[in-house]
């Protein structure tokens, strides 16, 4: 339970390693399946940008945090169903997950009705994976580049890469692919492999248990 602010600290530090003197490295904390207790340990040690995969979840969690520490800053890592576009575009600050252009449309549409524009990143489905999200490899330079045209506030890039594979390759992909767009923000790497896509350009990177330990439900 306790040792939260520990691991920050400890997650900070390696990040800082990677950097190799490099600044600016995000560190998302993934509060996922946490309760409100991990979280405000979290926020009390400093930390202010959190990634949530569910809009639902999100909703319950964060408007009284959030109105509490204004600077505290929600990140959208998970499937964005379009029936939940304007809920997600009133909480979150970053929208990590515009995988598909119905989902393009309906953001730029209620971004249109709001004046509310969350910066949006594209995710790409890296390893080509069935059960994942994001555009095709094949399909990504049309689909930034069409976001960016119809005026969709494309500020980044965003990868899981496979399970069980190195995925240093990835990493150094999904770099060239922003860096080609003119894109600053690369979200990649988790408790699992953060320094490595530090040191492949990351300027975000999504870390869950190495923060805040097991989730309490397995993930989907
Ligand atoms: C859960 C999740 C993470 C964090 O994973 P950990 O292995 O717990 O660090 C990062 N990114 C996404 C998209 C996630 O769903």
């Amino acid at each position: 339970m306790s040792g939260i602010s520990e691991n920050i600290l400890q997650v900070r530090s390696l990040i800082d390693t990677a950097a190799q003197g490099k600044r600016g490295v995000t560190l998302v904390a993934v509060s996922k399946f946490q309760g409100p207790d991990k979280i405000q340990r979290a926020v009390d040690a400093g930390q202010r940008v959190f990634g949530e995969n569910r809009v639902q979840e999100a909703l319950l969690k964060w408007p009284r945090v959030k109105a509490r520490y204004p600077d505290v800053q929600l990140h959208l890592i998970g499937p964005l169903q379009t029936n939940k576009v304007k809920d997600a575009l009133g909480l979150f600050d970053v929208i990590e997950t515009v995988d598909r252009q119905k989902l393009a449309d309906a953001l730029l549409k209620e971004m249109e009705k709001t004046g509310r524009r969350p910066d949006c990143y594209v995710q790409v489905n890296v390893g080509g994976e069935a059960q994942k999200s994001g555009v095709s490899v094949r399909e990504a330079d049309d689909f930034i580049q069409r976001a960016v045209k119809s005026g969709l506030p494309v500020k980044g890039v965003m990868c899981i890469p496979p399970v069980g594979e190195n995925p240093k390759p990835y990493f150094i992909w999904l770099k060239e692919l922003a860096d080609s767009h003119g894109l600053a923000a690369v979200s990649m790497g988790m408790s699992g492999d953060f320094e490595q896509a530090v040191a492949c350009g990351a300027t975000h990177v999504r870390v869950g248990t190495a923060i805040f330990g097991e989730r309490e439900k397995a993930d989907s």
